[in-house]
């Protein structure tokens, strides 16, 4: 592997799940953008990068159209001239008998002549580890977690080696975690048994920072890795012995000047905090009612208009109500309309101010923030420091940037809405 930029290519299953990964990286020196859908080749912020994560949405689309976005990105990564390439899913191993984790892997895998692929989740940091191939959630087995019932992935068997296996052509095997502890040249010898074997992909044991640290190093020639954000804290050590990473300096972004807005559509219990925060300290909010929003009134013109009246200071704009009320809202509306019709809104309001000179947005959900990045039109992130655990600062890439953070509903604590604030008053070159 040489220093050309950017090196590593990282394909991400879902949203949230790309920034949780470009926050890892950033976190361990690389410098690192993630794209929203297929990069722009000619963007010269990324040929600058360490590391490009390219955001798709493939976690429970068909496992065909997953393969065919998954290879795209790879080809887009690939002519960025990056050399590893890591597809990321989430540390719960979200996926069905059909994939897509293990139909995934498989074509990534042949499209870059990688015999065996390591299959890693773990995130000790998170309470996701991997022993003997199960996968654990805090002190449970997956299985009884509660990803049991989740409504598109239901995680019924905590045997990662079975539950890979039934979504693989290839054979699935274990390195255990005896192997693991016995050092790099065990867990290397481990693959060369595998390769030997027939075996293609691997569940490989781990339980604490050190194991996935081991991982890393002994995947220091695969040209694929797959897992969750955890074992990604192995690979820039790779890099840095055969080249200059950022650094500390990977968190740096520019300094944004303009006005300020949170917009919150989540309805989490978190997110309903940080409004009662922002709304105890008598900071100025809107609050869109939606079943007048529903009726045709001209609610947005409202959010607007408030916000004009307002925009000396940060203004609030929310959708988020207790549970109580979002269900009653539910259920007059349906579940499913009212949710797009607050995106819709939210997205309006958003590109509305962008016109009237708003550069900084705080966002609250994970739907209502892609439905805010699409109105903006926004491509891709220049991932910054965490303002909370998993939401990092970020500043947009294009002519004209614009800082964002992005949460999902239940992420960042009561004070959320002003730390973000803050940290885009910061000077970020500092
Ligand atoms: P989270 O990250 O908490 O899941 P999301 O933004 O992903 O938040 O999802 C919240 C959903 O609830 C969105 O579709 C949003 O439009 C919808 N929503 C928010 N507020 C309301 C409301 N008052 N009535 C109905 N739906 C709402």
């Amino acid at each position: 592997m040489s220093c050309q930029r950017p090196m590593l290519g990282v394909i991400a299953d879902d949203f949230t799940g790309a920034t949780d990964i470009a926050s890892m990286l950033v976190n361990h020196g690389m410098r690192t953008i993630q794209t929203i859908g297929i990069p722009d080749q000619n963007d010269p912020l990324i040929a600058q990068a360490d590391a490009v994560v390219v955001a798709l949405k493939s976690r429970t689309i068909p496992a065909a159209q997953a393969i065919g976005q998954s290879l795209a990105a790879l080809k887009a990564l690939q002519d960025l001239g990056c050399q590893q390439f890591f597809f990321k899913y989430c540390s719960t191993f979200d996926s069905t008998a059909e994939g897509n984790i293990g139909p995934v892997a498989e074509a990534l895998a042949a499209a870059l002549g990688q015999a065996v692929t390591i299959a890693a989740p773990s995130l000790p940091v998170n309470g996701r580890t991997v022993y003997n191939g199960h996968l654990f959630v805090g002190h449970a087995l997956l299985s009884d977690s509660g990803m049991q019932n989740h409504p598109l992935t239901p995680m019924t068997d905590a045997n990662l080696v079975r539950w890979l296996q039934a979504q693989s052509r290839g054979r699935v095997g274990l390195v255990d975690l005896a192997a693991v502890r016995a050092g790099d040249q065990t867990i290397r010898a481990c693959f060369d048994k595998a390769r030997a074997d027939d075996t293609s992909l691997l569940i490989i044991d781990a339980i604490s920072d050190a194991d996935l640290l081991a991982i890393g190093h002994a995947c220091r020639d695969h040209v694929l890795v797959t897992g969750g954000s955890g074992v990604a804290m192995g690979l820039p050590d790779n890099f840095r012995t055969l080249s200059v990473l950022a650094g500390a300096g990977a968190a740096a972004l520019p300094t944004i000047k303009g006005k300020s807005v949170v917009l919150a559509g989540s309805g989490s219990l978190m997110t309903n905090k940080q409004v009662a925060t922002w709304n105890a300290a008598s900071r100025p909010s809107y609050r869109i009612n939606v079943l007048d929003l529903a009726s045709g009134k001209p609610v947005i013109d409202e959010a607007i208009n408030f916000f004009d009246a307002h925009a000396e200071q940060a203004v609030l704009i929310y959708a988020t109500c207790p549970a109580e009320e979002l269900k009653r809202i539910q259920a007059t509306l349906g579940v499913h309309k009212a949710g797009e019709m607050v995106e819709h809104a939210l997205g309006d309001i958003a590109r509305r101010l962008l016109e009237r000179g708003v550069t900084h947005f705080v966002v609250a959900g994970g739907e209502t923030s892609g439905a805010v990045v699409q109105a903006l039109d926004v491509k891709g992130l220049l991932i910054g420091r965490p303002i909370a655990p998993g939401v990092p600062a970020t500043v947009s890439l294009g002519a004209k940037p614009i800082a964002l953070a992005l949460k999902s509903g239940n992420f960042g604590d009561a004070d959320f809405f002003t730390k973000a604030l803050n940290a885009f008053e910061e000077n970020y070159d500092a």
